[in-house]
């Protein structure tokens, strides 16, 4: 199982692979570490993946299923189609124009369907990918968000979760 989280310390994205074979998470930078709360990943059996029973960050249990796909990644992707087929136009190349237009878009949904799904802490915006992760867990839900995100608002946090 791995993770990607914002150090609470120095606020910066950090990366660790195999979370269920550590006992802390330390980050890179300023060398804040977490220590996993004991129960939140429960171990792996004969049959089963470990899984995650609540986030190792912050002691939110309530997480969001989500596809893993880097959105800069998808709009880069637009945009260089577009850019492309701004050239074909220029050209008077109707078809070609239109097919790159076409292709792009199918390029957009063919990377969405391949990209793994991943788990998301509503409250912490922590990441979470491996095997059989997502299981237990539902797909986005804008109560839960608003919920996290009014009582972020109240502490004074910024909301990461959905952004
Ligand atoms: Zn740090
Ligand atoms: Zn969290």
């Amino acid at each position: 199982m791995n993770i990607v989280y914002s150090c609470p310390g120095c606020g910066g994205p950090t990366a660790a692979a195999a979370i269920e074979t550590r006992p802390i998470l330390s980050c890179p930078r300023c060398s804040r570490s977490i220590s996993l709360p004991e129960g939140a990943i429960l171990p792996a059996t004969a049959t089963e993946p470990p899984r995650l029973t609540r986030c190792v960050v912050c002691p939110s249990t309530e997480l969001f299923v989500r596809k893993n796909f880097p959105q800069r990644l998808g709009v880069g992707i637009v945009v260089v189609g577009f850019a492309a087929s701004c050239v074909a136009w220029a050209y008077r190349e109707l078809f070609l124009t239109f097919g790159i237009l076409f292709a792009t878009a199918a390029i957009d949904v063919v990377l969405y369907f391949l990209v793994p799904e991943c788990l998301t802490c509503y409250r912490c915006g922590a990441r979470y990918t491996g095997p059989g992760i997502t299981d237990r867990f539902g797909g986005f839900n804008l109560e839960t968000h608003e919920k996290h995100r009014q009582q972020a608002a109240r502490q004074g946090r910024p909301a990461s979760a959905g952004s």
